[in-house]
């Protein structure tokens, strides 16, 4: 008997170009779609060994865990990097990234996390588009946590790199990631000596070897079960509408927000500007006297399934981490996580309302 895992055939090229038009067509963009074999942490370093070397002064905006990693790529490549870092709890504005310009005229690359599902927050990559392209800088983007949670236009934002994972909002395996790639880009990894070259890293490889060459021959031999579950993840999306999908994230978020407002006990929401909060997951603060990490053992104890986390690092004493993304981006995960945080907290104090919180909640899923 065949398994249905197992004895799959390989992917033929057309296939595969099949499932990258799938992925332009949820990024709306003309731009080259390369596919990579691999996490999202793939593209996002590919993407920036290609582009930066010694000569690059970058602008790094960090927000979150993930901008600190892009910092340390882009030293590592000898590029000179400004950091630009903001509290967790906000998010950049465009305006500090015109004053940065207006500080360093070098800088000509930007790299900034659009949707930050680690802290919570999401930037306003429109605005900072306009900035970016009215210095001529090249911009790079992580999209892994907000594709799939809010509009992602790389084309309309004049972004150049665009990296997403299926693993987030679109409700998809983390084995398979993607990024769109302008020509701007592919002309400034071309003139890149340092840019990987035949490496499982690189982005040239698919430009010279699959792209100029018409999409007749494959680098190597897809990773079919990924590549099919991306397939999967792209066709569901638009079989709902990629509005539905975002509405969902955004209901979820909403209801998680007020839901934690209403439940009282101390638990305020990390982002103190709601128009800030991501879409793809809502980060809560603890009172003070409370650990997050042992708040979110209790409640995960209750229900091993929930969709909830203690921030990474140091955070964990301060930050439970709500994931409504894919499957979880409904009212049943949201409520129950609302509860078991509610029990949890409960367990500690008085003022505690889970069915203030329950109500809350409905009343803020639209
Ligand atoms: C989730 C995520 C990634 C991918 O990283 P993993 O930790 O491997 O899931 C990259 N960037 C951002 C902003 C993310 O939220």
């Amino acid at each position: 008997m065949t398994h249905p895992f197992l004895d799959l055939p390989p992917l033929s090229a057309a296939h595969f170009a099949s499932v990258e038009d799938g992925v332009a067509r949820l990024l709306r963009t003309e731009q080259d779609v390369v596919i990579m074999q691999g996490e999202a942490l793939l593209p996002l370093e590919g993407a920036i060994r290609a582009t930066a070397g010694p000569g690059t002064t970058a602008l790094n905006v960090i927000t979150g865990p993930y901008g600190q990693t892009f910092g340390d790529w882009l030293r590592d490549c000898g590029a000179t990097v400004i950091d630009l870092a903001v509290p967790f709890h906000t998010a950049v504005t465009a305006g500090q990234v015109r004053e940065a310009f207006a500080e360093h005229p070098e800088i000509d690359f930007v790299s900034l996390v659009h949707a930050e599902a680690a802290t919570g927050n999401t930037n306003p990559v429109a605005e900072i588009g306009e900035v970016v392209r009215a210095h001529g800088a090249l911009f790079y983007l992580d999209a892994v946590a907000s594709i799939g949670a809010e509009p992602v236009l790389p084309d309309a934002w004049g972004v150049d790199l665009c990296v997403i994972g299926a693993q987030k909002a679109m409700g998809g395996p983390a084995g398979v990631s993607a990024v769109s790639v302008s020509e701007r880009a592919w002309a400034r990894m071309a003139a890149n000596p340092l840019a990987p070259r035949r490496s499982y890293l690189s982005l040239l490889d698919w430009k010279e070897r699959w792209i100029d060459g018409g999409r007749k021959v494959l680098l190597h031999a897809p990773a079919q079960l990924e590549m099919l579950a991306l397939q999967a993840c792209v066709e569901r999306i638009a079989a709902v509408g990629l509005d539905a999908v975002m509405a969902r994230h955004a209901a979820a978020a909403a209801a998680t927000r007020a839901g934690a407002l209403a439940l009282g006990g101390g638990l305020e929401p990390y982002v103190r500007d709601a128009a800030e909060a991501a879409p793809v997951a809502t980060t809560l603060r603890v009172p003070s006297g409370t650990v997050a990490a042992e708040l979110v053992a209790r409640a995960l104890a209750a229900d091993p399934a929930l969709p909830l986390a203690a921030g990474g690092g140091a955070l964990a004493k301060e930050m439970i981490r709500v994931n409504h993304y894919g499957s979880e981006a409904a009212p049943g995960a949201v409520r129950a996580s609302l509860a078991a945080l509610g029990a949890a907290l409960g367990e500690q104090g008085p003022g505690v309302d889970v069915e203030a919180a329950l109500r809350a909640a409905d009343t803020a899923w639209i």
